[in-house]
């Protein structure tokens, strides 16, 4: 069998958290393609169905959840919800994330919170049940969990200090969860994407007007696409990196290395 062919995921069932849009469907676009059945989790319920709508009319095998990522009950409901329907758990993409762009000096303890419980305890959570099925399982799995670069640098000039520490808590966390879940099989890594054309950017009132001086930074001077994470989403996902855990995965077009 070549590589091309080792890399499908024909069998594999799927989440993807924050799914409905941006990079998620994008991601979750790929891992059907790849041949898995997915499920397209996301807070928006709407746009949820719309997203595994679509995909359905393609001839994929897909379902629309709405789980609030922060909430351990509904994100127990929703693995449980997954395995009545797919009959398994193989790859869970825990990619739900928000930013706000505040200063330190003017946060509130609610500002702070909010972006916190999506971006890193959303993704504990979402991990934590994740791991927990494919443990009972026995088969292992691959958990990704959807970083930043902004782990790795303070991007300027926008102020996004909860955003920063939450995705570099992602990191750690996907290392954590790499080392203690390796005996069972059960790879963990994450990306880290760089400025991506998105409704989270390009629809974003305080990052908007940044993107001219973005792309002049970039050595690419260029954002980059959501479907430039589809490759590096579906090799994660399956076989073929079963020696690859406790990774990130930097792609930012050489913006971290300015
Ligand atoms: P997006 O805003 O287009 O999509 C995010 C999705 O997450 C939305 O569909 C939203 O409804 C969902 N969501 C938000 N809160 C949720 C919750 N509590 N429970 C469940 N779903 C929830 O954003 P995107 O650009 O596609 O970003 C996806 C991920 O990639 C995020 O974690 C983001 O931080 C990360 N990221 C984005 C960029 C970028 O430039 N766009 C760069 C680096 C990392």
């Amino acid at each position: 069998m070549g590589i091309l062919e080792k890399m499908r995921l024909d069998g594999k069932k799927a989440l993807v958290t924050g799914g409905a849009r941006g990079i998620g469907k994008n991601i979750a676009i790929a891992l059907v393609e790849a041949g898995a059945e997915v499920a397209i989790v996301d807070i928006d319920m709407d746009e949820a169905r719309k997203t595994s709508e679509e995909l359905a009319a393609n001839g994929a095998k897909t379902m629309a959840l709405q789980t609030d990522v922060t909430s351990p009950e509904q994100v127990d409901t929703m693995i449980k919800d997954i395995v009545r329907a797919f009959g398994k758990l193989d790859i869970a993409f825990c990619n739900a994330g928000i930013c706000m762009n505040i200063p330190a000096s003017e946060m509130t303890f609610e500002q702070w919170k909010k972006v916190i419980d999506i971006n890193l305890t959303g993704v504990f959570l979402t991990a934590q049940a994740a791991g927990k099925q494919m443990i009972k399982q026995g088969k292992g799995g691959s958990i990704i969990n959807t970083a930043s670069m902004s782990a790795h640098i303070v991007n300027t000039p926008q102020p996004q200090c909860s955003y920063n520490a939450s995705k570099a808590g992602v990191i750690q966390l996907t290392k954590s969860l790499a080392v203690e879940w390796a005996q069972q099989n059960i790879r963990v890594n994450s990306i880290s994407p760089g400025y991506i054309g998105t409704e989270l950017t390009l629809n974003s009132p305080t990052l908007k007007p940044l993107i001219e001086q973005w792309n002049a930074m970039s050595p690419l001077h260029r954002m980059g696409r959501p479907e430039e994470l589809q490759a590096i989403a579906v090799y994660l996902a399956g076989d073929t990196s079963h020696f690859t855990t406790g990774a990130d995965f930097i792609i930012d077009g050489a913006f971290t290395c300015i």
